[in-house]
């Protein structure tokens, strides 16, 4: 392992106990990594790991594929259109069998959780992260609790059977972020590592795998970056990529980053707008206080409460640095995006990877993009409806479920005493 943690507040450099933020100053972390960007021969994950904080030994069999584009290209009359697929696409080499690129930030957060001596993991997810780790977690053999808004419970699924170190817990009436206290309340209680979210430098850097693998198929950096948004942590971490780039002494400008959120759901989106750093009560949508409305929602992916926006580090940094663009779609709009992709380039979308090509194609109207510009569109998830047809999706069953946002502790305990 050949990393450093430093405070993106205070500069300290902080010794890795799979340390979440910094013990000083309570800002967030970054890696910094020896010697330049190079990736290693050999395929999967394993190939990035010299900027992973993992590991000398880490490796995963599958990976991003990105390519230049033709169909969506072609239709959109854009001449350097790159694509970041994270999925499943035998064709193509794609492999990602939990269809989404969350897949990419669970092995490198397992290998730093047990280089860090951690036992049992511990997070909560609306869906793709849960499954990821899940999936992950199963095929490691590493104990791995996931909680689920008891709302998402039906349409839970693994490209596995589940693996008995992974345990599933359903919380009743609540939504993605009170699931995220929910576990971080067991984490507490239970002496299990909580994952971290944002927080969790594996994960950022593991989310900008594809932007590494982007540059190494590009041979340079694009001008315009496009990706879907919940939280923004895989936003930030391409950000720090790109930054930890031009400190190795590569000489490029920053990409443009476009983020897209899935409308009604858009609190970055009117902040950013408004010209504000900060997310007000009034950028959610009214009902939002109920979670069976979010969950309702097409991209429920995307509807983190409680997103790293402001802030040293954060999304509107990220916005500001790069003179980027945010951009909210509509359902109907994200559903015409994902066809023409699907038509054009030949693989279905989850709705998050829809309502970013809904993002490309509201960009284009405002004028954004030029046709010549070089563009990298991160697909965070697709193939599903391929994987399901030819492998087939298995739908788990879940081991415990929780009263609600307010259990007391002795039920957030009981499941697990044995
Ligand atoms: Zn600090």
């Amino acid at each position: 392992m050949s990393y450093k943690l430093v405070c993106a507040g205070c500069s300290k450099t902080v010794q890795d106990e799979y340390t979440l933020l910094c013990p000083h100053c309570d800002s967030i972390l970054r890696t910094e990594y020896e010697g330049p960007f190079k990736p290693l021969e050999e395929p999967g994950l394993g190939r990035y790991r010299s900027w992973l904080p993992v590991p000398d030994d880490f490796t995963y069999p599958a990976a991003p594929v990105v390519y230049k584009s033709e169909g969506l290209a072609n239709e959109l009359g854009l001449n350097n259109l790159w694509i970041a697929f994270n999925g499943y696409w035998p064709e193509r080499g794609a492999d990602l069998r939990s269809c989404t690129f969350k897949e990419l930030e669970a092995p490198p957060t397992f290998a730093r959780a047990k280089a860090c001596g951690a036992k049992t993991m511990i997070l909560a997810s609306a869906g793709n992260t849960g499954r990821a780790f899940a999936y992950v977690g199963g095929k490691l053999g590493f104990p791995t609790v996931v909680l689920i808004p008891n709302a998402c419970r039906e349409t839970f699924w693994l490209p596995e059977e589940k693996a008995d170190c992974v345990k599933l817990i359903a919380v009743d009436d609540a939504d993605y972020f009170q699931t995220i206290q929910v576990a971080e309340r067991i984490g507490k209680l239970m002496g299990f590592q909580r994952e971290g979210g944002h927080k969790n430098v594996a994960r950022k850097d593991g989310m900008s795998i594809v932007v590494m693998a982007g540059y190494e198929v590009m041979m340079k950096l694009p001008m315009h970056y496009f990706q879907a948004v919940g939280s923004g942590t895989g936003a930030l971490g391409s950000y720090e990529f790109y930054n930890k780039l031009f400190t190795s002494g590569v000489r490029e400008k920053m990409p443009k980053f476009h983020l897209v959120q899935g409308s009604p759901f858009i609190p970055m989106v009117k902040a950013w707008r408004d010209g504000r750093d900060t997310i007000v009560p009034d950028d959610f949508p009214q009902e939002c206080q109920d979670p069976g409305y979010l969950i309702g929602l097409f991209a429920k992916v995307l509807t983190n409460r409680s997103p790293p926006f402001g802030g040293t580090g954060g999304v509107h940094e990220v916005l500001s640095t790069s003179k980027g663009q945010m951009y909210g779609v509509e359902e109907e709009m994200a559903k015409i995006a994902g066809k023409m992709f699907e038509r054009s380039e030949g693989i279905d979308l989850v709705p998050a990877a829809q309502v970013c090509v809904g993002g490309l194609l509201k960009a284009l109207d405002e004028g954004e993009v030029g046709k010549d510009d070089e563009v990298l569109l991160n697909i965070t998830g697709g193939g599903e409806a391929r994987y399901d047809k030819e492998v087939g999706k298995k739908l788990p069953n879940f081991d415990f479920r929780i009263s609600g946002p307010d259990a007391l502790d002795d039920e957030l305990r009981w499941p697990f005493d044995e």
